[in-house]
């Protein structure tokens, strides 16, 4: 189904059109209805929570403290954040200045773009629509967003709840999947942001180039995890099965893959046999903390994957095809030719590929596209050292996985095959906001005389000056 939220006008091409004129009306840029809609948000936010929740359960079986921790409090603390710096953010910025413009005004004003088109993905169907969609608001954009298709009540609850909040010529929600996203890309924005897989972002790039409109693609990939024997393997295991198995791996800065020593990954299983049973039971579908796989074509990906991989399954890889349930599977002895190692696994599939050392991982990681995140954990300095100057990843995390995610001061963003362009916190903000440079000179004689030597006819004493 193709809408907007006023039901009027139905096509895309006339919303668009429509949110242009909203935009040139200059109903988007006074601060303090930037403000309103912002307070209005975080109202939303407070008065929908236990519908948040529902629809994120409906979805993915997402429980409550995953809901609450990953997708609703995540909102609500960055838009009080983006609320309690806005004056800050939004004021003109004034840059040092050259002793030539000692007389003159040197200023950078926070333009917005104008027309920003959101397109989100299904595995955090509210995060990773609404925290980027509060940051073009901010910065005084006409926004329009697309909920994915993939995740139908969070789609629903967005189409319902936002014009009930938000001013509906600004803010303009268009629902559909890969149909809708082709027309709107046909159309001419001044700034897109994409979330999703690699492949659907070199469409969405190829659209935006033939307007020449910015665009920051938030993508995935294979996010690795080093672990070398220094480190205190049971904290370790904790924080890399959780960063794994919340919301069932459908988490794009999911660890993808351990690399480590034989004798590592022997550790690591022993204490991740220990810890899944206690976190999860003896059956895990029955542990009400775990989500399920979104659809049934994902789910018959996982389970092509686990069939393929079957003699290296150390722990798990049963499967429910009816419930959409996989259990967290741990594989070993896992080699980088093993059909697992080809794509982002996006389930909760491990598997551990043995090295030797450190050297021999970096070479592996460099040898593949620059990852969305590298996860090291070691207590060395000259191990921390040797990854921050060797690889390149859009984020580096030291000892935890997802963690860095919630530091609102650290942008979050790939790099490469990841993606381009960051956001979170002020990065949000200044994403959607083109930096407009200004110099403001008087027409005070001593200033013309000071730069008049610029006029013909020239000369070689001129230059001196
Ligand atoms: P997807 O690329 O299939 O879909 C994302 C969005 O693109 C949806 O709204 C969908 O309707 C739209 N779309 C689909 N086909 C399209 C087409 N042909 N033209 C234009 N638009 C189209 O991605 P997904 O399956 O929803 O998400 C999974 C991927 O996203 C994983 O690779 C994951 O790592 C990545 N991801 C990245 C981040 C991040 O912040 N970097 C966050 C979440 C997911």
């Amino acid at each position: 189904m193709l809408s907007n939220t006023k039901q009027k006008p139905v096509n895309i091409p006339e919303i668009i059109q429509e949110a242009h004129n909203t935009f040139n009306s200059g109903k988007t840029k006074p601060l303090e209805w930037r403000k309103k809609q912002l307070q209005n948000l975080l109202r939303m936010y407070e008065e929908n929570k236990n519908a948040m929740i529902d629809a994120l359960a409906k979805d993915l079986r997402r429980c409550k403290m995953e809901a609450i921790l990953l997708e609703v409090d995540y909102l609500i603390n960055d838009l009080i954040n983006t609320l309690n710096n806005f004056d800050e953010w939004t004021k003109p910025e004034r840059p040092s200045k050259a002793i030539i413009n000692v007389l003159d005004d040197v200023v950078i004003y926070n333009d917005p773009y104008g027309v920003v088109l959101i397109i989100g993905a299904w595995n955090y169907p509210l995060q990773l629509l609404l925290l980027p969609m509060a940051g073009a608001i901010a910065a005084g954009n006409v926004v329009v967003i697309k909920p994915s298709e993939l995740a139908e009540a969070c789609a629903q609850f967005i189409v319902e709840t936002l014009p009930k909040y938000l001013d509906n010529d600004a803010v303009i929600v268009v629902e559909g999947g890969p149909e809708e996203s082709t027309e709107l890309l046909k159309q001419k924005f001044d700034y897109i942001f994409y979330t999703g897989g690699t492949n659907v972002g070199k469409i969405v790039y190829a659209a935006a180039v033939k307007n020449l409109t910015p665009v920051t693609l938030e993508l995935g990939g294979k996010s690795p995890v080093y672990i070398d024997n220094s480190v205190d393997m049971e904290i370790t295991v904790k924080r890399i099965l959780w960063g794994k198995f919340i919301n069932v791996g459908q988490t794009c800065i999911a660890p993808d893959y351990i690399l480590c020593s034989k004798e590592v990954q022997e550790k690591f299983v022993e204490f991740a046999k220990n810890i899944l049973k206690e976190w999860y039971g003896e059956d895990p579908q029955k542990s009400p903390d775990l989500c399920r796989i979104i659809n049934n074509r994902h789910f018959s990906r996982l389970q092509a994957l686990i069939d393929a991989s079957k003699d290296k399954v150390v722990i798990g890889g049963r499967y429910d095809a009816q419930d959409r349930f996989i259990a967290p599977t741990i594989l070993a002895n896992v080699t980088a030719s093993d059909k697992i190692m080809e794509d982002e696994i996006f389930g909760p599939i491990l598997p551990i590929v043995p090295i030797e050392n450190a050297y021999e991982a970096i070479k592996f990681i460099n040898s593949r596209e620059h990852p969305l995140v590298l996860y090291l954990f070691s207590k060395q300095g000259k191990i921390h050292k040797l990854f921050t100057e060797q690889t390149r990843s859009g984020s580096l995390c030291v000892n935890d996985t997802i963690m860095f995610y919630g530091v609102e001061t650290l942008p979050f963003g790939g790099v490469g095959n990841s993606g381009m362009g960051a956001y979170h916190g002020k990065k949000s903000f200044d994403t959607f906001t083109h930096k407009k440079s200004c110099l403001i000179r008087n027409f005070a004689s001593i200033g013309e005389k000071l730069a008049s030597s610029r006029y013909p006819p020239y000369s070689d004493g001129k230059l001196k000056f």
